[in-house]
């Protein structure tokens, strides 16, 4: 048996983790130093060489594209299909389980997975029925408190009430909302994990069915898990110890979610025959932006501590760019970008990364504007579209009828004349009698109180979902889509929408119906759940993040935000907007464990870059609609000047600088003043010019004063000094 292709691409202590029999392991490293490869090469080694089948092989990855690059790699190493190989995120896989073990897990067969927009606007709508203000209860708030509860394995029933009304209030809706998910046969993301944890650990010959089927179980990311997510971890493998985790307590971005960095020093504690392998070689970045990473995160307290090393040369400076406003900064960079691809460099080879998803939209329209293919990662993405989930909503109630949040979605969309009073009589009825709101509908029609009208409008709805069940009938998938785009009146809504954002949502539609031909059921999966085709698309739909925009493989601009960023590589990186209030976060600058969090997500960032790395940010910026002035962000205090170059937008010039000290090269050229240029004024001191008008006489500037603020100034009388 050859593994030399397994073994050889490994340094010794990568070697040690992967050939290592099967017990507890930890590996425990810094960013780029082959984690994860030693978990694509441990599978492949174990398949290989321990002879244990796919089939009983678990791996847990944090996001779907990470789970299809690995088992990708697995076969390229094996050269055979790894499709029995259970592989994919804790969601996909808590899913899988669920739907294998519906009735085990108490849940309808039909049951549907709700995204967290979908939660929203379930909590929403409790809200409103249990009279509850949504000025002082914010329904993202409630939103937020149950899934910190499910995180945590806590079940409204676990709670026990307080005198205190905030306490009490929450609890409150989350009884109301179990319910209400209950009757409808609605599973949010948090409740999957957590149904899943209560499968195994309430069914004993189910447990044992699965620590008897996974003799290794893999996790990469680990020091991003959640209570409940280790908890699960736990009950399928501690009975063999066959728990195998990589991860990096520096690299722990996701505690605002409930992650626990602390599950690395628990998997310690409980699993006591386990083995630690440090690695410390990092692969994937040049000395210098190595050293100005581990420089950074320095500056945290309590980690476990561990330095990076690397052979690579020391590289290029990290370059550093202060732009005068948001736009410029998204100028520079998609210039930057374009000189990258006009010198050989790979689109696919360039990422943007940034704190906030709002960001992106001055780049994209740069890239837009330039012709510059791009994709970005985690935005709104297809299934995410309204129209695209207002056809999914039929689908769904197609599927089960019980489903509320699907009903509240389409039931008047089109508008088709059921009015909010009917809507709330049918909200108390299902209330009251704890039934769904399409039961609720049957017993409002039958009790005959309902205008002639309104009842006619409910019938109608009610039969149109019926009758395009019956059609459905025998239909391949794409077909079934396909009638209900057709026959459930959304295109003819659409059409009548002005502009071409209408026009977009119908071909939407039409896109929605393509990707159910090439929708792949044997893709990942080995449907051994039985599902239909449609379940699985709709799943799918619910499951897959930032899929359908553009092919994986097109050669595009990688856009995306710091946290979806983990994991990957790029060899040009832009590390866009750092400044205070943005990065790090406004909320995090008072609370100390959150800007050390804020830190390590920089650390991310920075260590994604293989060979150039921009750090920019901008002087002022609107975002959010709002203008600010923000200063630089702390972290690029942090990294030493010997490893920065400020650059100008033509020329670049090799001065190390802080990233506020004063610039001191004065460029105006016909009188006039450049964009971003240091002025000084008799009375309001120091200030950067931000924007001209107008010319000769009336020409005017505005200018952020360090002190004073923002102003507008007539040139012919400010008396501006140039610095
Ligand atoms: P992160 O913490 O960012 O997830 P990681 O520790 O998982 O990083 P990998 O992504 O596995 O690191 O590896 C980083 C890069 O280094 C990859 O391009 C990988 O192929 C390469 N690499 C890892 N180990 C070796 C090795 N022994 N020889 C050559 N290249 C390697
Ligand atoms: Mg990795």
């Amino acid at each position: 048996m050859d593994v030399t292709s397994i073994i050889e691409p490994l340094n010794d202590a990568q070697r040690q983790a992967v050939t290592a029999p099967s017990q507890a392991m930890l590996v425990l490293a810094g960013a780029g130093s082959g984690k994860t490869r030693v978990l694509v090469h441990r599978i492949a080694w174990q398949i290989q060489v321990e002879g244990v089948s796919a089939h009983g092989i678990l791996a847990v990855t944090f996001t779907n594209k990470a789970a299809k690059e690995m088992r990708s790699r697995i076969e390229d190493l094996l050269k055979v299909s790894a499709h029995t190989l259970w592989i994919g995120t804790f969601h996909g896989i808590a899913h899988r389980l669920l739907r294998r073990h519906a009735k085990q897990a108490k849940l309808p067969e039909t049951f549907q997975v709700m995204d967290s927009g979908d939660q929203l606007r379930v909590v929403k709508r409790l809200l409103n029925t249990l009279d509850f203000d949504d000025s002082k209860w914010p329904p993202r708030e409630v939103q937020w408190y149950i899934n910190a509860q499910k995180d945590e394995g806590i079940r409204a029933r676990h709670i026990i009430e307080t005198a205190d009304i905030y306490q009490r209030q929450m609890l409150r809706v989350y009884r109301a909302y179990e319910d209400l998910c209950e009757r409808s046969g609605l599973v949010d993301f948090a409740e999957l994990l957590l149904r899943a944890h209560e499968l195994l650990r309430d069914n004993p010959d189910v447990l044992d069915f699965y620590q008897q089927r996974f003799r290794q179980v893999h996790v990469d990311e680990f020091q991003d898990t959640n209570t409940i997510q280790y908890a699960w971890l736990r009950l399928l493998t501690d009975a063999k110890d066959n728990l195998f985790v990589v991860g990096d307590d520096d690299q722990s971005i996701y505690g605002w979610r409930g992650a626990k960095v602390e599950n690395i020093y628990s998997f310690q504690k409980h699993y006591p025959n386990h083995q630690v392998i440090k690695l410390e070689q990092n692969y994937r970045s040049t000395g210098t932006i190595l050293k100005a990473a581990n420089k950074i995160i320095a500056n945290n307290a309590g980690r476990m501590g561990k330095e990076l090393w690397t052979e690579a040369g020391e590289g290029d400076l990290i370059s550093l760019y202060a732009a005068f406003n948001e736009q410029d900064e998204a100028y520079f960079v998609v210039e930057r970008i374009r000189a990258w691809i006009n010198e050989g460099g790979l689109r696919s080879d360039a990422a943007i990364l940034y704190r906030s998803n709002a960001q992106s939209r001055q780049f994209e329209e740069k890239l837009m504007a330039t012709a510059t293919p791009y994709r970005v990662y985690g935005g709104l993405r297809f299934f995410d579209r309204a129209e695209i989930k207002n056809a999914l909503a039929y689908l769904r109630l197609m599927s089960n009828r019980h489903d509320d949040a699907s009903f509240e979605r389409v039931i008047n969309t089109p508008t088709r004349g059921i009015g909010a009073k009917t809507l709330d009589d049918m909200r108390c009825i299902a209330r009251d009698q704890s039934i769904s709101l399409w039961a609720a509908a049957i017993v409002l029609i039958n009790q005959r109180t309902m205008t002639a009208r309104a009842t006619n409008a409910l019938i109608g709805f009610l039969e149109l979902i019926k009758q395009l069940d019956k059609q459905a009938e025998g239909l391949e998938l794409y077909e079934k889509v396909k009638l209900v785009v057709e026959k459930c009146g959304l295109v003819e809504l659409y059409q009548k929408e002005k502009m071409d954002k209408g026009e977009e949502k119908v071909e939407n539609l039409e896109e929605l119906v393509n990707a159910a031909r090439l929708f792949d059921f044997s893709a990942d999966q080995e449907n051994e759940e039985n599902l239909s085709e449609l379940d699985m698309f709709l799943a799918h739909a619910a499951l897959e993040a930032g899929d359908s925009q553009a092919d994986d493989y097109e050669d595009c601009v990688q856009l995306m935000t710091l946290h979806s960023a983990k994991g990957l590589e790029f060899k040009l990186v832009f590390l866009v907007g750092m400044e205070e209030g943005l990065f790090p976060s406004q909320q995090s600058v008072d609370d100390a464990g959150r800007l050390e969090e804020e830190r390590r997500l920089c650390y991310v960032g920075m260590t994604r870059a293989m060979q150039q790395l921009y750090l920019t940010y901008a002087e002022s910026r609107r975002l959010y609609g709002r203008e600010s002035y923000p200063r630089p962000s702390r972290f690029l205090r942090e990294i030493p000047n010997e490893f920065i170059q400020e650059v100008r937008m033509r020329a670049s010039i090799s001065r190390p600088l802080t990233a506020t000290k004063p610039k001191t090269t004065s460029l105006p050229t016909t009188g006039s003043y450049r964009l971003g240029q240091r002025v000084s004024h008799a009375k309001f001191g120091e200030g950067v010019v931000l924007q001209m008008e107008g010319s000769g006489a009336q020409e005017s500037v505005q200018i952020n004063f360090k002190q004073a603020g923002v102003k507008w100034l007539m040139l012919a009388y400010a008396k501006l000094d140039v610095l």
